[in-house]
């Protein structure tokens, strides 16, 4: 896509940060499951190749949740065989059981589960209160754990805000984090679903987990750019030690329950920050916007990622 050679940015090294970050990149599941339209599995299982091309390692694939609840994902089983080979780590998530039953079979070696902090989340998405969820999420990692050894990325959403309750007390947040950790995730991603984090929220937050003995070392972000924040919420994140960022190629997907999602953060603007810091991704910033690019035309609208935007000429 683009012909000329890129000299920005400027690589100009930052103190304080972590050497390397790697990107968690969700736009094939957390993207593509809030598509209007089913894109076709060939299409997704070529976005995945080619992410995996652009040197992202770990590419959240699908989500084998009820094809009737997300019917944009019903073809998980086909499209996990048609990539399963790439060489690179491929987490699902599992809404419950029955969606680790039909994962794990396939091989699958990473999943993820998800509860929400808030109990208005907890209803609106699941119909369940938070401790409802929590308890079907602590078999579903013991299963997980005990029986089959994968790995466990536990995710959770309105860490910072809540669309029908506002801002979220920091004790509330690290109350769930507590227990997704001792039901035996061995990570987890803190969402911000409505964007509403600040840098200073961030921070006090991630403290707080510290304390309650949450290490840094076991901590994603996943900020969502609906104000403008996702960048700085990140470096924020970055400069207290976090080093798995979650992403969105092209800046696909927000939230289909929280009306106000827009936009998960670009891997390209967080990809284009991260090179200018001096920071290592392993990512190929130009191979992912020609990726990101040719979603767009697949899709059939521009990606709302700035980066994408200023690099891909054939929008100038
Ligand atoms: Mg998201």
């Amino acid at each position: 896509m683009t012909n000329s050679v890129r000299e920005l940015p400027m690589v100009v090294p930052a103190e304080g940060l972590p050497a390397r970050v790697r990107v968690h990149e969700v736009g094939a599941r957390d993207g593509l499951q809030n598509e209007k339209d089913v894109v076709p599995t060939a299409v997704k299982a070529e976005f995945i190749r080619r992410l995996a091309g652009a040197g992202l390692t770990t590419i959240e694939a699908t989500s084998f949740v009820h094809p009737e609840w997300v019917p944009q994902l019903a073809d998980a089983e086909r499209l996990f065989a048609e990539v399963a080979d790439l060489g690179v780590n491929l987490p699902v998530l599992v809404p419950n059981e029955r969606g680790m039953q039909r994962a794990l079979p396939l091989g699958v070696r990473r999943i993820a589960v998800f509860a929400s902090v808030t109990e208005s989340f907890a209803r609106a998405n699941l119909n369940r209160t938070v401790d409802e969820t929590l308890a079907i999420q602590r078999a579903v990692v013991a299963q997980a754990k005990s029986e089959h050894g994968v790995h466990v990325r536990g995710y959770l959403s309105m860490c910072f805000g809540d669309p029908w309750e506002g801002p979220v007390p920091i004790a509330q947040t690290v109350r769930v984090c507590r227990a997704m950790l001792d039901m035996g995730c061995d990570e987890l991603s803190l969402g911000d679903t409505i964007g509403v984090a600040t840098p200073g929220h961030v921070r006090a937050l991630l403290a707080a987990l510290n304390e309650a003995g949450v290490p840094t070392g076991m901590l994603g972000v996943h900020f969502h750019d609906t104000y403008g924040q996702a960048l700085s919420n990140t470096l924020t994140a970055l400069e207290h030690g976090v080093t798995t960022v979650d992403a969105s190629a092209g800046g696909l997907g927000g939230c289909p329950y929280a009306k106000s999602a827009t936009g998960n953060l670009a891997t390209e603007d967080l990809v284009w920050m991260l090179d200018g810091l001096g920071v290592e991704t392993g990512v190929d910033l130009d191979e992912l916007i020609a990726t990101s690019t040719w979603m767009a035309e697949q899709l059939g609208r521009p990606s709302p990622s700035r980066t994408v935007r200023a690099l891909s000429h054939k929008e100038s």
